[in-house]
């Protein structure tokens, strides 16, 4: 099998080298030769939404998928005539928006935090008011990761929030005061077949997150995240690895967005589970049986933020996987993680506490 991945960041080298024991062959397309992807399979250089460079991707793939899910639907449609292009193209428009993305949550009776479509500044005001403070003004599209939000916390700061973000194509949310984060990695085939790993429990820095505890063990919480992400994934008619992040608010959850690709507080799974979710997402879009999620034991998985820590002094602990995406340090930039695997959670938390000691996010 041959997989054009477009974007050849972090999440499509982790597919690439998931791919090989498969006999998974991916090629890659970005926009320069150095990238996370290019130095472990071939790369395509052009834009990520040149046509012809798209086309040729498509040409030389028996599917074509995505590790960057901001590519336009209108750049991906041709491929379709080409090749399969998984996960569909509806679920990446959906996922673009974070309204229309709230729209499908609502629609499917999947509860969201009270918001409104803002696109002049006397928008944001009456919304403050109707939905109150403290909320969120986010930036619709292209928002990850912390970028393009501010929180506003009095309505003497909406002047302020404008300056930093304003114009149009934003939305205002209610602020949870949630208990804790937690996501939902799953994976769905051609053929209808799902399968979804334990809850990953989330710490955030500054929007960017900084480590994952997994399996967070809460049979309720796991019951109602499976249930809601078979809802998304059967409408949208879904073929591959969808994340969905929630928070916890009065212990219940509320969505708070979803990506239609592999996912950041999915990486434990590499050496967390029987099947990693990489290897779930290119099973699934090969047209191959789905994996085991059965985890193997008490992870934590930390993010190296910005500057790369000292790999001695971390793999001296026991039990720690490294990885490195061969990235140039940026501050800021996700340059690499480690996954800690250990029998009992105690000692799971007890090493991630060591390993924290080790890891500056700069
Ligand atoms: P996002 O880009 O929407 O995933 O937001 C990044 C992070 O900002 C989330 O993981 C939360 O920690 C925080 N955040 C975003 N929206 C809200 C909200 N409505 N209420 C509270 N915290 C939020």
């Amino acid at each position: 099998m041959h997989v054009g991945i477009v974007g050849a960041g972090q999440l499509g080298r982790m597919l690439a080298l998931a791919g090989y024991p498969l006999g998974v062959r991916c090629l890659f397309l970005d926009r320069n030769a150095e990238t996370p992807g290019a130095q472990v399979a071939p790369s395509l250089i052009g834009d990520l939404e040149d046509a012809g460079r798209l086309a040729e991707l498509a040409s030389r793939s028996d599917v074509v998928t995505f590790d960057w899910e901001n590519i336009s639907g209108g750049a991906l449609k041709p491929l379709e005539k080409i090749t399969h292009v998984r996960p569909p193209r509806a679920a990446l428009e959906v996922s673009q928006d974070r309204l229309a993305e709230k729209a499908l949550f609502a629609r499917l009776k999947i509860p969201v935090a009270a918001h409104a479509a803002i696109d002049s500044k006397q928008q944001l005001v009456a919304a403050t008011q109707k939905i109150g403070l403290p909320g969120v003004l986010k930036t619709r599209r292209m928002g990850y990761d912390g970028k393009g939000q501010f929180v506003l916390r009095e309505a003497a700061h909406i002047d302020r929030a404008w300056d930093a973000i304003g114009g149009t194509g934003l939305i205002y949310e209610r602020f949870q005061a949630f208990s804790r984060e937690v996501s939902l990695v799953g994976a769905r085939s051609a053929a209808g077949n799902t399968v979804f790993y334990p809850l990953s429990d989330n710490t955030h820095g500054e929007g960017v997150l900084r480590f994952s505890i997994a399996p967070f063990t809460n049979v309720r919480l796991q019951r109602t995240a499976k249930l809601y992400a078979k809802r998304v994934m059967n409408v949208l008619e879904y073929i591959g690895v969808l994340a969905i992040e929630f928070f916890v608010v009065n212990g219940r959850l509320v969505a708070n967005e979803m990506a239609p690709r592999v996912h950041n507080s999915g990486h434990w799974t590499i050496e967390g589970c029987i099947t990693s979710q990489f290897e779930n997402h290119l099973r699934a879009i090969c047209d191959m049986p789905l994996g085991s999620t059965r985890p193997l034991g008490h992870t934590a998985m930390i993010n190296f933020l910005g500057k790369m820590p000292d790999a001695k002094r971390l793999l001296a602990i026991e039990g720690l996987a490294f990885h490195d995406y061969g990235k140039e340090p940026r501050p800021g930039r996700k340059l690499g993680h480690c996954t800690i695997l250990k029998r009992r959670s105690k000692d799971r938390n007890r090493a991630l506490a060591d390993a924290l000691k080790l890891i500056e996010w700069a």
